[in-house]
């Protein structure tokens, strides 16, 4: 059961890894969601994201994913906000200042520096994740506890973009899996209750369909967080 929040869980991306995460929200009870996404529904989204449909071709993917999360919901306590805008450091605040949690399902460093920035000036858990190719892999920060992304990457600079799954291709069970493992992280913080992936990466190797997991250390010399 998840009490009434003082916020709503924020979606930033509804591709392979953001739309398994809401619906399976959703489903669980959340029912306040922001959704922050500007791009439209492509053919080749189709079949690693499972809230679109071929009726749904060329829609705002955040216009998609609300009709069918409202129909899953099936009752009038969801409160979803639309945000068809693409995240950037002038919105960043606005837009992510009052969030229980903040679910990463974006694909690029320079989106995933930004929200984790973002996070800890505001004190505000992170679910962040990535997938390309085969694997997959995903950690909660909880700001002022747990490392964060910076402390495992310091050097990342954003313009290193790393292989995306635009260039690598991605396997539709693995991010489905990480998506719904997000979801379950953020309905853990939305009850109360310590997320199991505070401070430990989580990582899959969806060839052969096995989970491992390593404890992060927070980096003391880390700029965002130290
Ligand atoms: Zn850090």
């Amino acid at each position: 059961m998840i009490p009434r929040l003082p916020g709503p869980l924020v979606l930033v991306g509804l591709g392979g890894l953001g739309t398994p995460a809401a619906a399976a929200l959703v489903q669980a009870g959340a029912r306040h969601l922001r959704l922050i996404d500007d791009d439209h529904v492509e053919l080749s989204n189709l079949p690693r994201q499972p809230l679109y449909g071929t009726d749904d071709l060329g829609r705002l993917k955040v216009d998609a994913a609300a009709d069918r999360l409202r129909a899953a919901a099936n009752d009038a306590g969801l409160a979803l906000e639309i945000i068809p805008s693409r995240l950037g450091p002038d919105n960043a605040d606005t837009l992510l200042g009052d969030a229980v949690a903040i679910l990463d399902g974006t694909d690029g460093v320079t989106s995933k520096l930004l929200l984790n920035e973002a996070a800890i000036r505001h004190h505000i858990p992170l679910v962040h994740a990535g997938a390309v190719g085969t694997d997959g892999q995903l950690v909660t920060i909880l700001p002022g506890e747990t490392a964060c992304v910076r402390c495992l990457f310091p050097d990342l600079r954003e313009t290193d973009e790393l292989a995306t799954c635009q260039q690598s291709g991605i396997l539709g069970p693995v991010v489905g899996a990480i998506g719904l493992r997000m979801a379950a992280e953020a309905l853990a913080i939305a009850a109360g209750r310590r997320p199991e992936l505070a401070g430990r990466l989580a990582m899959l190797d969806g060839v052969r369909l096995r989970w491992r997991t390593i404890e992060l250390r927070r980096n003391p010399r880390c700029p965002t967080c130290a």
